[in-house]
C-alpha cells in the first residue's frame, strides 16, 4: 500500500475535502511567507544572542514577547539539541507515511532520554495550550515514521512554532493515535470529494470559490 505523506495527512486533518482539491490542482507548494516563518526555528541562538535583529524576520509577536519566549526555550531541557540539532529537514519513511521532519533530536543530545525526539516547525500560531488538531496528527505520523525506521518506541514530537517563540509537546497518547489511523483511513479510502465542513476552517480555505461553501459575511448579509 502507498504510504500517504504528512503534509497530506495533515490536510486531511483540517479537511479532507480541501485535501481533494489540493491533489486534483496538485497544490503543495508553501507560500514565501510560510517558508521564511519556518526558517526561524533554524536561528533561535541568533536571535536571542542579537535581539536587534529579530525586528528584521517576520516574527508575529512584539520583539519584547519574542526575546521572552526565547529565554523560556533556553531553560527547556531539549533547549541545546532544538537549538542547534545534529540532523535537520530529514525525510523519514513509515510503514503508512512519509515526508520530512524539521530537525531530530539525537539522544546524546537530550538529557534522560534513550530515544530520539522528531520537530516539524510550523508557520502559524500555536493555539492557548496544546497544538491544533491537523499537527497533531502530523506530528504523530512523523514520531510513527521514526520509530519504524528506528525499530524503536518514540512516543513523542515537539511541534515548532518558530514565528511565535513557542514549542509544544506532543505525546502520542491513545486518542491522538485513535485520530491519526482515523485521518489515515479517511486518506486512503478518498475516491471522491469528501464532504464540506462548512465552519470557520472554510473562511481561510483557499478552496472555498472552487467549493462553493458560503462564506460567513455572504451569509448574514443575505441573512441567511
Ligand atoms: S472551503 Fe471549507 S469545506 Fe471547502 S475545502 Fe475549504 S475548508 Fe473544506
Amino acid at each position: 500500500m502507498d504510504t500517504v505523506s504528512f503534509s497530506d495527512l495533515a490536510r486531511a486533518a483540517y479537511c479532507p475535502r480541501q485535501l481533494y482539491y489540493a491533489r486534483k490542482s496538485d497544490d503543495r507548494s508553501l507560500p514565501a511567507d510560510a517558508t521564511a516563518r519556518i526558517e526561524l526555528a533554524f536561528r533561535y541562538r541568533e536571535l536571542l544572542a542579537a535581539p536587534n535583529r529579530v525586528t528584521e524576520v517576520p516574527v508575529d509577536v512584539s520583539v519584547e514577547t519574542y526575546r521572552h519566549r526565547l529565554e523560556s526555550l533556553r531553560d527547556r531541557p531539549w533547549w541545546p539539541a532544538i537549538a542547534e540539532p545534529d540532523r535537520t529537514e530529514v525525510f523519514l519513511s513509515g510503514r503508512d507515511c512519509h515526508g520530512v521532519a524539521t530537525k531530530i533530536l539525537e539522544p546524546t543530545q537530550l538529557p534522560a532520554s534513550d530515544t530520539a525526539v522528531p520537530t516539524i516547525a510550523t508557520p502559524g500560531a500555536p493555539p492557548e495550550s496544546g497544538v491544533w488538531e491537523p499537527q497533531s496528527v502530523r506530528a504523530v505520523a512523523v514520531a510513527l515514521a521514526l520509530s519504524w525506521e528506528r525499530e524503536q518506541s518514540i512516543d513523542r514530537c515537539l511541534v515548532e512554532y518558530p514565528a511565535h517563540g513557542v514549542v509544544r509537546e506532543v505525546r502520542l497518547t491513545v486518542r491522538r493515535k485513535a485520530t491519526y489511523r482515523r485521518t489515515l483511513r479517511a486518506v486512503r479510502s478518498m475516491d471522491g470529494p469528501p464532504p464540506r465542513v462548512d465552519d470557520d476552517r472554510c473562511t481561510s480555505c483557499s478552496y472555498r470559490d472552487t467549493c462553493g461553501v458560503r462564506t460567513r459575511s455572504l451569509s448574514s448579509l443575505l441573512g441567511l
